[in-house]
């Protein structure tokens, strides 16, 4: 088993309702275990113009394979009408492969560590909720990274 972070987001059609569910499907994913997942985030959209989002951050122990993982988020996310309308657009539901054990992967389809989680904090505080002594791709601890981006736009969501 390997173990991966997946980072997921909606801002659509009851954002909050939207990601528990897709907990619902990582928790019955094939060849995986879900083991934690963050608290949830309020943050504000980047990109065009668009509602606000709920963010979190799945722990995942699985013995699929990088690609095939990425599928069966893409599969969720289909699941769940994500349409695919507009890069960074407003979605349903977004599925992010954060990291996959300490694999770099440089494919067509699928580059992980994700390119772009360094600058996002919705993405780095609920994985620093997961794994606060996580040291990232190029020897940068999560908490420094963390310091760095800071925390506008991100709020807790209180149960
Ligand atoms: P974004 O998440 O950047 O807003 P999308 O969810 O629409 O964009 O994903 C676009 C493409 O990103 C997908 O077709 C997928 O193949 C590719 N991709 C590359 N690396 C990853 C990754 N680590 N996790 C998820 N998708 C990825
Ligand atoms: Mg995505």
């Amino acid at each position: 088993m390997q173990r991966c972070f997946v980072a997921l987001g909606s801002n659509l059609e009851q954002p909050l309702l939207q990601v528990e569910r897709a907990v619902e499907a990582l928790k019955v994913l094939p060849e995986s275990e879900l083991k934690a997942v963050s608290p949830w985030y309020h943050s504000v959209a980047v990109g065009p113009e668009q509602p606000d989002y709920i963010n979190g951050v799945a722990e995942l122990d699985t013995s699929q394979s990088p690609l095939d993982l990425l599928r069966l988020l893409q599969a969720i996310e289909n699941a769940q009408q994500r349409k695919r309308l507009q890069r960074w657009g407003p979605r349903t539901l977004d599925l992010d492969l954060l990291l996959y054990a300490d694999r770099q992967i440089n494919e067509p389809d699928l580059v992980v560590p994700h390119p772009r989680m360094l600058e996002r904090n919705f993405v780095l505080r609920p994985l620093y909720d997961l794994a606060p002594a996580l040291v990232l791709a190029g020897g940068v601890s999560l908490k420094q990274q963390l310091a760095r981006v800071g925390m506008q736009g991100l709020c807790l969501v209180t149960p």
